[in-house]
Parts: structure tokens; C-alpha cells; sequence
């Protein structure tokens, strides 16, 4: 028997729950489909654990820097990683919770637990029960890439996953990969109080980002303690007794007690069924989109990590927003109206908008740029925080900002105020007439904005 749906999502990511409910809110008899944790990956591996252990590592090191503060702390900062763990799976399990249960409790919507695979264009199995619908919602996310790295199937290795069942203190973690995932964790276990190594390829910390804003980030992790091995490509890995042992260029080793994969993010795709549907994917895996979020196969849309247009939960949340404006509310919204914004929440994090440096260049527009470092803001000096920048691309001829980089305390909420302006698309100079909270990193903004240079 086939059960028949008007529509079916597959997975519970950041896209595939608001739109369910959207769907069955306008009557539409819809199923829902997960076959792990509800919530998928921002709630139980991804945002919300790792945000909230950023937090209790901030604590620990600002314990740690008590008595700059004249404030007294009896004894060295203690780390109890069992009840890290706890305040996080508390944390996260009422994200999970909460939403499995409003899943299971929505009107005109059907819950099924289990792998989910494409069987047709509109029909979809899931532990041997038929479905079919004329639309299906794609909401499969991705999961840590996993390289071919000679020995890694003979050592113990961990993945954001795994990290999460982590009660304990690593005597010496070892962290393959210099971007976003593996520098939070890196600080975050420095703080708790683990060596930590960090081995990449690259020639800087996050290559996407421009090369002031890596050095910086570098800085900052090195202040802490964190060996960061820079150019250093692993070329197999061995255990041997208590230690992982990292072979890497020119014959040389790193040993660590922990190995943490955080090289990459591959989609949730090569076991979808996605043949049978004839829904076509990039080299990677990636489903491939229109701007709406349309695939190939008419009646089939992919949102969220699935498509490669975004990788946070932020960009597979606006991927609900476009579908359920273009399905239910006729408003043409698409993909490419969104702005590239994230940030790292390294401590101070770092904001990002729009544009890099390199890339305003490679744009060959007459460009501005203002840049001002945490030093002289005033916040970060009573805060005792200054470490970092914050700077700003302008097209000199239109006054629209292109981009801008907050690394520094408050860097990921001050950023909102340029990337607002950017969406309303008024120039830069409307930020100079606004009146800011003093005092903060923002109110610092205008004034940046007021001393820039050609490039
Ligand atoms: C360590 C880490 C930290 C991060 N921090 C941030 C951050 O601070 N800010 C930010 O914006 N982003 C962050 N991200 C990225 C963010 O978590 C993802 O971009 C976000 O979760 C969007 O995911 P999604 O909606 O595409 O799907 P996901 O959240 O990955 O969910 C997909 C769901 O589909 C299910 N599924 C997969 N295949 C099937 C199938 N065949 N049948 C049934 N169900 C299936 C999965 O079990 C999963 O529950 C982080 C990621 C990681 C790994």
C-alpha cells in the first residue's frame, strides 16, 4: 500500500520543520520524515552544543583571569567535564525535545522515524512503507567529511559527532583542519584545559577570510597556548599505546592522546535514492538548485546544507523562508537576494558581511576602506577585551557597503547593524547619522566609517 501525502520533508533540519508546519497550517496533509535526532545537526552536533560550551569555556577562562579583574578566586579554575556535557545536553536536549514533540503533536501532519529514500520522482520509502506526493521538500543536511588518510581505519578519531559524547578532559587533542569547526573547539578545550594542536594545510587559519583577519585569529589563539602548525599536511596516522600519532610533512610527527576530524562537511545525499528520482547533484554531492530552491525534477526542492548554497542554520532557515514565500504567500523571493553573513565564535568572535577584502578587489569598483582596531574602543577597553579589528569595504562611487569583518568582543551582534543597511540597500553615510548606545562597539562603527581610505 502506498499511503499518499501532499506533501513529504525528508529530515528535520533548520528548513524541513518550519515548513511542515507552514504546509499543514494551510491544510495540505503532509509527512515528515528523520530518521536521528530531531532537529538535526544545529540542535544536537552543530550550533547550539558547541555555542553553549563556548560559554562554559569563556567561564573557565574568565576565572582563569580573575585577579585582573581584582577579583578574588580561591584556588586554579577547575573544569568538570561531566557537567559541561550535562549543561549541554540539557541545553540541546530541549531544542530536541521540544521540536519532536511539536512535530508529533501538529494537525495534519505525520511523523515517520527512519531512513528515508527516493523509490520515484513522488515516491518515497521509509522502513518499508510506501508514500507518494506530487511535492517533496529535501532537508537532509550533511555530516563531517571523513578524508582518506593512510592508518585513520586502525585509530580512534573523532568528529563534531562524537565530540559531543566528550565528558572528559583530552590530555592532548589534536585537531586536523584551521577552520570555523576545528578553531572552536580548539580554544574551547584550551580552555578547559587540554594541550591542543591544531594541523593545516593551508598557509593561514581560514583561508576564506582576508589574510589580516587570519593573522589576527592566530594571534589570538596563540596568546592562549595553541599550537597552530600552519602549511602541515597529515600523511598518515598510527596509534601506538596511549597516543595518536600524526605523521605529517618532512618526516615529522605530532602525538596527541585525541585526534578530532574537522577538515570539511560532505551532504547527506549518496544514500537518498536520488537516482531513482533523477535529481542531479554537483561533483560533491550537492543537490543542484534554482533560485528558489527548485531542483531538476519538477515536484522536488532541496534546502538547507543538502544544496551547497549556505552550510548555517541561518541559510537553511531563509531556504524555508523563499520556498514557503514562493508556495504559499506569492512573493518572489530567491536565494541570490541573501547576503553571505556567519561568524566564528572563537572568543572575541568574529562578525561576518557581504564581501572580503580580496574579493572587493577582484571586483575592480573604486573602493573605501575604514578599519579600527578594538584598542580604540572604548567597550573593549573597560571590558578588558581588545584583541582584534573591525574594518569595512565601500564602493566609493555608489556609498553601498560591500562587506565588513567584526572580529572582536561583540563582533557577532554588531555586525547585524551593517549588514542591515546592506539589505536596504542606503549608503554608508545613513549609518553616521544614526545615533549609537554609548558605550558600545557599535557606537564605533560611524566613526570608522569616518576616516576612510581609498585602497
Ligand atoms: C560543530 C558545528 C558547529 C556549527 N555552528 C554553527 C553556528 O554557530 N552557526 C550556524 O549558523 N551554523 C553552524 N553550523 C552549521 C549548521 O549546524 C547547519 O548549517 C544547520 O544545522 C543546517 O542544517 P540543515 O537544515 O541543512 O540540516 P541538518 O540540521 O543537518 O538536518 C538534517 C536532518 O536530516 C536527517 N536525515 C538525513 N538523511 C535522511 C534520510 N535519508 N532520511 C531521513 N532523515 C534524514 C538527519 O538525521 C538530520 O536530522 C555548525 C555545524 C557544525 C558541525
Amino acid at each position: 500500500m502506498t499511503f499518499p501525502y501532499d506533501a513529504i520533508v525528508i529530515g528535520t533540519g533548520q528548513a524541513g520543520p518550519p515548513l511542515a508546519r507552514r504546509l499543514a497550517a494551510v491544510g495540505m496533509k503532509v509527512a515528515i520524515i528523520e530518521r536521528a535526532l530531531f532537529g538535526g545537526t544545529c540542535v544536537n552536533t552543530g550550533c547550539i552544543p558547541t555555542k553553549t560550551m563556548v560559554a562554559n569555556a569563556y567561564v573557565a577562562h574568565m576565572v582563569r583571569r580573575a585577579s585582573e579583574f581584582g577579583v578574588t578566586v580561591d584556588g586554579p579554575a577547575g573544569v568538570d567535564m561531566k557537567r559541561v556535557k550535562a549543561r549541554k545536553d540539557e541545553i540541546s536536549g530541549q531544542s530536541k525535545e521540544g521540536l519532536e514533540a511539536s512535530l508529533k503533536t501538529l494537525p495534519n501532519c505525520t511523523v515517520y522515524q527512519g531512513h528515508a529514500r527516493f523509490e520515484s520522482p513522488h515516491e518515497v520509502s521509509v522502513n518499508g512503507v510506501m508514500m507518494t506526493a506530487g511535492k517533496i521538500f529535501i532537508n537532509v543536511g550533511g555530516r563531517a567529511a571523513v578524508p582518506s588518510i593512510p592508518g585513520l581505519d586502525q585509530v580512534p578519531y573523532l568528529t563534531n559527532s562524537s565530540m559531543m559524547h566528550v565528558d572528559f578532559l583530552p590530555k592532548h587533542l589534536v585537531i586536523l583542519g584551521g577552520s570555523y569547526i576545528g578553531l572552536e573547539f580548539a580554544q574551547m578545550f584550551r580552555r578547559f584545559g587540554s594541550e591542543v594542536t591544531v594541523i593545516e594545510g593551508g598557509p593561514r587559519l581560514i583561508q576564506r577570510e582576508d589574510e589580516d583577519v587570519s593573522a589576527a585569529i592566530l594571534d589570538i589563539l596563540e596568546r592562549e597556548r595553541i599550537q597552530i602548525r600552519l602549511g602541515t599536511n597529515c600523511t598518515s596516522v598510527a596509534r601506538r599505546g596511549e597516543e595518536t600519532i600524526v605523521s605529517v610533512d618532512k618526516g615529522c610527527e605530532v602525538r596527541g592522546s585525541h585526534f578530532l576530524l574537522a577538515v570539511g562537511r560532505r551532504p547527506n545525499t549518496d544514500d537518498l535514492g536520488l537516482d531513482k528520482a533523477g535529481v542531479a547533484v554537483d561533483s560533491q554531492g550537492h543537490i543542484l538548485i534554482d533560485d528558489q530552491l527548485r531542483t531538476n525534477v519538477p515536484g522536488i526542492w532541496a534546502l538547507g546544507d543538502c544544496n551547497g548554497k549556505g552550510g548555517f542554520t541561518h541559510t537553511s532557515y531563509n531556504d524555508f523562508e523563499i520556498v514557503a514565500a514562493n508556495l504559499l504567500d506569492h512573493d518572489p523571493r530567491k536565494v541570490s537576494d541573501r547576503i553571505l553573513t556567519y561568524a566564528l565564535f572563537i572568543d572575541p568572535p568574529l562578525g561576518r558581511a557581504g564581501m572580503t577584502e580580496t574579493q572587493a578587489r577582484q571586483t575592480g569598483r573604486k573602493l573605501l576602506m575604514g578599519k579600527r582596531l578594538m584598542t580604540k574602543v572604548g567597550r573593549t577597553v573597560e571590558k578588558g577585551e581588545t584583541l582584534g579589528f573591525m574594518k569595512v569595504l565601500i564602493d566609493a562611487d555608489s556609498q553601498r557597503i560591500l562587506g565588513a569583518a567584526i572580529l572582536g568582543t561583540g563582533g557577532d551582534e554588531a555586525i547585524h547593524s551593517i549588514l542591515d543597511v546592506m539589505y536596504a540597500d542606503k549608503p554608508y553615510t545613513l549609518i553616521q547619522r544614526a545615533v549609537h548606545i554609548h558605550p558600545t562597539v557599535s557606537e564605533l562603527i560611524p566613526t570608522m566609517l569616518g576616516e576612510l581610505q581609498p585602497l
